[in-house]
């Protein structure tokens, strides 16, 4: 099939501007390109940014989570309650540091962990949930610390996709217990690779920084000392000057994303309705231009109406110029999991979204025109596939 004369349009794109681009090459002339002053005016910033509560970065999203649950103390013989509908990475960080996550199904229509099914799976080994704002939208955050509060757990937030998210008002990671954020190429705000996590005191900073750097303590001119076990997951001074001038951008992307996702919602409903598809069980994300960031825009497929599968409704859009993703696979059905005896099947909800979620291009760049194009050349797949 040939490919579209449009051009292509990709699932997400990082958008760095001259200025950004300026900042990073005083950095490299500056002779100091790792961890530095750029670093701590970037977290000085963050700080602020979150109300005042303390922020310390790391490498990427992944360490951060990693060194959340280390914060927190969690480790071997402990059960952490999270999510099947995440990145890999939020359950991988619970068995590196030697505990064992629980899986608890998705609400279809959040596609977050359903809190309502959290308690029942509270044992005496539970020490944290570990919830997952899937493209930016909070879980209910009042019963999620009202959980937290009755059953004596931790929370560490995988706030990885949810920087700028709101609920009632308040910043995500202004309140609450360990709030994790990712700065990857993808997320709303980047660094292009890198972290944060916002911590309830200094001593968990103090304890993150360790963590942070070979569990390594300095004192006077020469001493040091190494009390725990760290590994090597420092953010640079480049990266720092990157998220210092995105933050500059962040209200400016955030409404640009905000009319992006409301201008899908129109058009793709206008689309089924001129195609005669309203009765098509297509789910469209919660309308919700308050909390979320539209860190993605995602389409769960109605595959039992369809006479084709995922892959190819991805493949003949792709052939149409346009770029999407899947986010997430339930992450039980990998083989890793699966050795261990987890099962797809134990969570049916997430196992249906998991197969059956399409994430479309959401990005600041993007025009009006592209959204258009989008939905036509979706809907238009949809008709062509319909089961009569
Ligand atoms: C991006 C992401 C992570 C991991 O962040 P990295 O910076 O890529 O290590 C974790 N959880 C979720 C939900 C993510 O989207």
């Amino acid at each position: 099939m040939s490919s579209s004369s449009q051009p292509f349009i990709p699932f997400t794109r990082p958008n760095f501007n001259q200025e950004t681009i300026d900042a990073v090459s005083e950095i490299l002339r500056s002779g100091w390109v790792t961890s530095g002053p750029k670093l701590a005016e970037f977290e000085a910033t963050l700080c602020e940014y979150f109300g005042g509560r303390p922020v310390r970065c790391f490498a990427n999203g992944t360490a951060t989570m990693k060194i959340a649950l280390q914060v927190a103390g969690i480790g071997i013989g402990d059960e952490v309650i999270t999510t099947p509908i995440s990145w890999v990475a939020t359950s991988n960080v619970i068995l590196s540091v030697g505990a064992k996550p629980i899986f608890i199904d998705v609400d279809p229509v959040t596609r977050n962990i359903d809190l309502n099914k959290v308690a029942a799976a509270i044992t005496s080994r539970t020490r944290a949930i570990m919830p997952v704002y899937l493209a930016g939208l909070p879980v209910n955050m009042d019963q999620l610390y009202e959980l937290a509060e009755q059953y004596n757990l931790r929370v560490i937030e995988d706030a990885a996709q949810a920087f700028g998210s709101h609920w009632k008002g308040k910043k995500i990671g202004s309140f609450g217990d360990l709030v994790s954020f990712s700065f990857q190429a993808n997320k709303n705000l980047t660094t292009v690779e890198g972290g944060c996590l916002v911590l309830n005191n200094q001593d968990e900073a103090k304890l993150a920084e360790k963590f942070r750097l070979q569990g390594l303590t300095r004192q006077g001119m020469d001493g040091m000392d190494v009390d725990v076990l760290g590994g090597k997951d420092n953010l640079t001074d480049i990266n720092a000057v990157i998220g210092l001038q995105q933050l500059k951008h962040l209200p400016a992307y955030q409404a640009r994303r905000t009319a992006l996702a409301r201008q899908y919602f129109e058009v793709i409903r206008a689309e089924l309705k001129t195609a005669g598809l309203e009765h098509l069980k297509l789910e469209l994300p919660v309308e919700n231009f308050t909390d979320s960031n539209w860190h993605m825009f995602q389409v769960v497929l109605p595959l039992e109406q369809l006479n084709t599968d995922r892959a190819h409704v991805m493949t003949e859009l792709k052939d149409l110029g346009i770029g999407t993703g899947v986010h997430y696979p339930a992450i039980t059905g990998f083989t890793l999991y699966k050795n261990q005896g987890y099962k797809t099947s134990d969570t049916p909800i997430a196992e249906r979204v998991g197969h059956s979620i399409l994430t479309l291009p959401l990005f600041p760049a993007m025009t009006d025109e592209n959204i258009g194009r989008i939905a036509r050349a979706l809907v238009g797949i949809l008709l062509k596939y319909r089961k009569n």
